[in-house]
């Protein structure tokens, strides 16, 4: 059965767990480095949304970020929504932080704004059709590496992307009740697992 891990410091996480389990997927929260040591067997890891800075700053205080970035760079599948996203971006525009930096994007956060930066849209997503997306100040990816797959863009604007095993999303597929997101990304996860055997 595949197991994904998600990341449980703050923010939006429980949701993501709502949708993997009504996928029948088996889900562990990460809440800290022993958590992270038990569930060496994961399958595939999600970085939900929340606040970069304080997740990427509980990352450092609880041990987590040396091993959870070797493993992301070693292959291990992972799926960053919106803080989550910013969290694996090499670069963020105006801003020396760096965070996990395994993802050859440069990403501008809270792109729409602040106080207003939350807004719903339906747009296309590579290979699926469209799809519903809840925004909540979310950021954009500004610039891609030439790995990088473009999977979604609103307005102009790059909103999902794809660079090897890593997948991210500027908005809350967790939100909707849509789960074509989350398949997308348990594709790639089995796409993983049989490329192992
Ligand atoms: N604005 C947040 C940040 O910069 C992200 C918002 C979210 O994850 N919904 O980290």
């Amino acid at each position: 059965m595949t197991k994904i891990g998600i990341l449980a410091l703050q923010g939006a996480f429980a949701e993501h767990e709502q949708v993997l389990n009504s996928l029948s997927v088996q889900t562990v929260q990460i809440r800290n480095r022993q958590d992270w040591e038990t569930h060496s067997d994961l399958d595939g890891l999600i970085l939900p949304g929340g606040e970069s800075t304080v997740m990427g700053k509980l990352l450092h205080d609880l041990d987590l970020f040396e091993p959870i970035k070797a493993k992301i760079e070693k292959g291990l599948p992972v799926f960053g929504t919106c803080a989550g996203l910013i969290l694996l971006a090499k670069t963020i525009v105006g801003d020396q932080t760096k965070h996990l930096a395994s993802m050859d994007i440069s990403v501008a956060r809270n792109a729409y704004g602040r106080q207003l930066g939350s807004f719903v849209t339906n747009a296309d997503f590579k290979g699926t059709g469209e799809i519903p997306m809840v925004f909540i100040r979310g950021p954009i990816i500004e610039i891609v590496g030439p790995e990088v797959e473009v999977l979604s863009q609103v307005k102009g604007a790059i909103v999902a992307a794809k660079e090897k095993q890593m997948l991210v999303t500027s908005f809350h597929p967790e939100l909707t009740g849509d789960t074509r997101v989350h398949a997308y990304f348990l594709e790639m996860v089995t796409q993983v697992k049989q490329d192992k055997l």
